[in-house]
């Protein structure tokens, strides 16, 4: 384009008005700026929360409609979904610990607040009079009232009073269990000690490290210390150091916890068959993709045949090491050996220095290298635009807008760089979701990028690693699955989709940056752009990446496994079998665990992603799928087409639909794990 074209740059209020033309809101956050009006906004908040619930609660059984039940829940959620997003995002970044501490208080209160809602009877009993008018609903709406009333019978509100206030007692034991479980896994510590000499091929850092060295020949390693459990499990050449290692770390929390993983799976059982189900994981899976425990079961169980033959080909490498490093002609690979020498594998045949590529990673030019491609393939426009408010200086915020019509359709922020008490990952704060209004306009997304690149230095630009780059691409994923939503409803808008796909589409995405295409697009040597990045060293990294993937999934969808049958297979009349049978699981799915251990007990997934491991790997599998799609197309990652079609059939529509009908409109045929296989060299 024109350069002289170029210069003028729309403010926020002509963004606005553009969007009035399209019946779009696009209002941005008022942030509090005083730990006081913090925490009035909760306290506001949970006030018009309740005075909103107590109006649909008065209601009458012959005034009931569609818009004072379903519509005013929608509405309360948008509501309390923008205070909660605003301070969530407060919480994590502001710049005082006044205003951090301040607004983790309002979080905690609005959470506690929310805990309660789904209980509220009246409120109930105004949304079934509805239902019980059997209205004639379709689409998103049906959707609405088939979902609302799915929450309510989980909850058990469907239930006589006696027996709803039974699985009350129970939920509120489970709770209390739970708790006590995730503690002792905090207080559990375990301590070795081991000699110079006995810890060889351990690497000189773990020996340096603080707490290490604690006699004259004397080393402590901490079991339940991971990067101290790791650095031994993945360097130590004393296998009698890895097994022990190995089995301690199996141990841990054994003793206090096993008793308490028997209590949950009772309860848990008998939560679930209470409220109708026939185990915890039909109860738990109900409401994502896989739909139930079976479906989950048997997607796990297919994977784990379709990476035996790689799963076999890695073991024989590894064995192969083994036998050299022994002489021992019989050696087998055991628990305490597969990270020895997986690591080995990878030092002897994939030397890389990942470090190496930074150079080629400038965060600027990532930055205008993805926005090109996502303008692209999405058909948007970017701009940036002046932000009304910045809760730190380097704050950049931009405007969202449709390519072809111009439709301003959102915002993002982008806060960059570390800084003391700020959250420390990689991650998309929403702040506003999508939804319809009462008064048919469109309140349009808001959501904030929130990094830690490395800052530049006086003499160097904020340089990224190949792997920050992954996760540029896959965070920013997550921002246009908010941004680009056309769900009618909040509780359907953009990433509000189940637990067991909400990664996936981010998860595809990753999929750009090993293509040699897409980052010579953008990647370049900051001090010599004409220099891309040598293929081979690309090539190399991707071999490494998968050079032991057979093992670590294998391991991975040992624990999904295990978390699956337990859920199925464990009720309370045969709760004293759990040991055994996850214990048998993972020696089936992966390799022997040691005697006398039971690793279970100190799994914190058990409590909080119970029945949901699976999830990982039924992500991972769409992503591959779904990634076919590009792949297959014309222009590869740049289809435009495709692009177009992931935008509509996957982002637009986000919740708003079956996710299985939505992802088979974006393939165009049933799903299938075989992409995935093959990615990670499996087929
Ligand atoms: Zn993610």
């Amino acid at each position: 384009m024109d350069d002289k074209k170029e210069t003028h740059t729309r403010t926020l209020t002509e963004i606005q008005s553009a969007g009035a033309k399209f019946k779009n809101v696009l209002s941005l956050p008022q942030f509090e700026t005083t730990p006081e009006a913090v925490k009035a906004t909760a306290e506001r908040t949970i006030a018009e929360g309740d005075k909103l619930l107590d109006g649909i609660g008065q209601l009458a059984p012959a005034q009931v409609n569609f818009d004072n039940t379903l519509g005013a829940l929608d509405q309360l959620g948008h509501q309390v979904g923008a205070t909660m997003g605003r301070l969530y995002l407060m919480k994590e970044t502001a710049v005082t610990d006044k205003m951090r501490d301040a607004a983790t208080d309002a979080v905690k209160k609005l959470q506690d607040w929310g805990v309660g809602l789904d209980y509220r009877e009246d409120v109930y009993r105004a949304v079934k009079a509805y239902a019980d008018t059997q209205p004639a609903l379709a689409g998103e709406e049906a959707k609405l009232l088939a979902e609302t009333m799915r929450d309510y019978r989980r909850a058990g509100l469907a239930l006589p009073k006696a027996q709803r206030d039974e699985v009350e007692k129970l939920r509120k034991e489970l709770v209390a269990v739970g708790t006590d479980f995730q503690t002792h896994i905090a207080d559990t510590k375990k301590a070795l000690k081991f000699t110079k000499a006995e810890l060889v091929g351990v690497p000189e850092s773990l020996f340096e490290a603080p707490g290490v060295k604690t006699g004259d020949d004397e080393y402590t390693i901490l079991v339940n210390v991971t990067w101290q459990y790791l650095g031994v499990l993945e360097n130590a050449r004393s296998e009698a150091v890895r097994q022990r290692v190995t089995t301690e770390q199996h141990r841990l929390a054994m003793t206090e916890n096993t008793p308490l993983v028997e209590k949950i799976l009772a309860l848990r059982h008998q939560i679930a068959t209470k409220l109708g189900y026939k185990n915890w994981a039909d109860y738990v899976i109900e409401v994502k993709m896989a739909k139930n425990g079976a479906t989950a079961l048997e997607f796990e169980q297919k994977l784990k045949v379709g990476l035996q033959p790689k799963l076999e080909a890695e073991m024989k490498e590894f064995r192969k090491l083994k036998v050299r490093e022994t002489g021992d002609a019989n050696a087998k690979i055991n628990l305490w050996d597969w990270r020895y020498y997986a690591n080995l594998l990878k030092k002897e045949k994939y030397t890389v220095d990942a470090e190496q590529l930074r150079v080629y990673f400038p965060m600027q030019s990532c930055l205008d290298g993805m926005f090109t491609i996502y303008q692209r393939i999405f058909g948007l426009k970017f701009e940036r635009v002046e932000a009304p408010y910045k809760w730190t200086d380097d704050l950049q915020l931009w405007a969202v807008s449709d390519s072809q019509s111009g439709e301003p359709l959102g915002f993002f922020y982008l806060d960059m760089f570390p800084r003391e008490g700020k959250f420390n990952h990689f991650a998309v704060f929403p702040i506003i979701d999508g939804k319809r209004l009462a008064d048919g306009t469109y309140q349009r997304p808001v959501c904030s990028l929130v990094c830690n690149f490395p800052p530049p230095t006086a003499d160097k630009p904020s340089l990224l690693s190949h792997n920050d780059v992954e996760t540029l691409f896959h965070e920013f994923g997550h921002a246009m699955h908010g941004i680009l939503t056309r769900a009618r409803f909040v509780r359907f808008a953009g990433s509000s989709v189940p637990g067991d796909f909400v990664e996936a589409p981010s998860q595809m995405l990753e999929a750009w940056i090993w293509d040699k295409k897409v980052l010579d697009s953008f990647a370049a040597d900051y001090r010599d752009p004409a220099k891309k990045i040598p293929p081979a060293i690309l090539g190399k990294l991707k071999e490494s990446k998968y050079a032991t993937y057979g093992s670590h999934y294998r391991r991975q969808l040992s624990f999904g496994l295990t978390d699956l049958v337990l859920h199925t297979q464990i009720t309370d009349a045969n709760v004293k079998d759990c040991e055994a049978l996850a214990n048998a699981t993972m020696t089936e799915t992966f390799l022997p665990v040691p005697e006398d251990s039971f690793m279970l007990a100190y799994m914190g997934h058990f409590v909080g992603y119970d029945a949901g491991y699976y999830g990982y790997a039924w992500a991972d599998a769409i992503a591959a799928d779904m990634a076919t799609v590009f792949e297959k197309a014309p222009d590869g990652y740049f289809d435009v087409k495709a692009g177009r079609r992931l935008r509509e059939e996957i982002y637009a529509v986000g919740n708003s639909r079956d996710v299985n009908e939505s992802i088979e409109k974006f393939l165009g045929r049933e799903r299938s794990v075989e992409p995935f296989l093959e990615k990670i060299g499996a087929k």
